[in-house]
């Protein structure tokens, strides 16, 4: 009995240092080939800009190009479940919002758990959003948009990026303010939800500075507030949502990014690492400063920094959106 725990001690530490050393192997080569971040909304929004703006410095000191690909729908929660599936090789990792945490209150049937589903990589950025209308809604500033919608309730329209979206929770969380009920409109981002806004096809849009902040200053789109409790230095003669009345209002986009569940530990710290080299990147950090968007500090770029917030996030969420009574089956 002895001599045959012994045998299978020692066969079990050759498996181990095998997938040690193959380990090693895989974390000496990679990557060897392009790898692709995943992002669950259209193409030239918000959440596209930060991963596309971080895929081309990654690349930098990876030696391969990060593709970005767009797969759109169900609020972003497609992205997800077809990442969670994906094979965990290292050369597919999915970049995504607050939406992650709010998922799991907000569909009844999801294809993925936040929790158990996938290795945490790092965040990234956080960013502000703020609430904007077609440029030629007659309600001048906040005041005058609370009695507006009050008034026209049944006539205006919301847009957002689907259900999971943070425009979707921030425009929630505004119509509770409010107290009314809007007619929404889902996009599958908030980079088409912009050009129908532009084009006057819908009133309202609750979006990132990342995509806002351009038209906000060249006055194609009329500004209420940013999301954040402070103004913000990217557009400082923006008042806050609070200062035109609506109290503590308070939305702020962060972002996580995630490898399929199995990613080898040692491939998840190599891409990682490039995500912080890339966040310490003056020519990122500048871009992202002029979009309003800021790094994270260092104790959220990791992958426990990851983990628990969202762990915190889907806490303070769940309760919030189960009590609103919002999902889809
Ligand atoms: N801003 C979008 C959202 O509302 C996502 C996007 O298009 O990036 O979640």
């Amino acid at each position: 009995m002895m001599n045959f725990s012994r045998r299978n001690l020692i066969a079990l530490a050759m498996i181990g240092s095998g997938l040690l050393a193959s380990g090693l192997a895989t974390a000496q080569t990679y990557p060897s080939k392009p790898i692709t971040l995943v992002v669950p909304f259209a193409a030239g929004g918000p959440t596209d800009i930060v991963a596309r703006t971080l895929a081309a410095t990654m690349g930098k000191s990876l030696g391969q190009t990060v593709v970005v690909e767009n797969k759109l729908g169900a609020g972003g929660t497609l992205a997800a479940g077809y990442v969670s599936k994906a094979n965990p090789d290292g050369y597919t990792f999915l970049i995504h919002h607050n939406g992650m945490s709010t998922a799991p209150a907000l569909y009844r049937k999801l294809a993925f758990n936040p929790m158990t589903d996938f290795e945490y990589v790092s965040q990234a950025v956080d960013v502000p959003m703020t609430l904007i209308a077609r440029k030629d809604l007659p309600a001048k500033n906040m005041q005058e948009l609370s009695a507006y919608v009050k008034a026209n309730a049944k006539s205006i329209n919301l847009a957002n990026a689907g259900l999971g979206a943070v425009s979707h929770l921030c425009g929630m969380l505004f119509q509770q303010a409010m107290g009314v009920d809007l007619t929404t409109v889902p996009f599958s981002g908030t980079a088409p939800a912009l050009n129908a806004l532009l084009g006057g096809q819908v009133d309202l849009l609750c979006d990132q500075t990342t995509q806002t902040t351009q038209h906000i200053k060249a006055g194609t789109v009329k500004l209420y507030g940013v999301t954040t409790k402070q103004r913000i230095r990217a557009l400082p003669d923006a008042p806050t949502l609070s200062e035109g009345g609506l109290k503590d209002f308070e939305v702020i986009v962060w972002h996580g990014i995630y490898a399929p569940k199995g990613t080898p530990a040692a491939v998840v710290d190599k891409f990682g690492s490039a995500v912080r080299a890339a966040l310490k990147d003056p020519s990122f950090a500048s871009r992202m400063a002029e979009l309003g968007a800021e790094i994270v500090p260092d104790s959220k770029q990791t992958p426990e920094g990851l983990r628990t917030w969202l762990q915190s996030e889907i806490n303070k969420w769940g309760p919030v959106i189960r009590s609103a009574g919002v999902y889809a089956d």
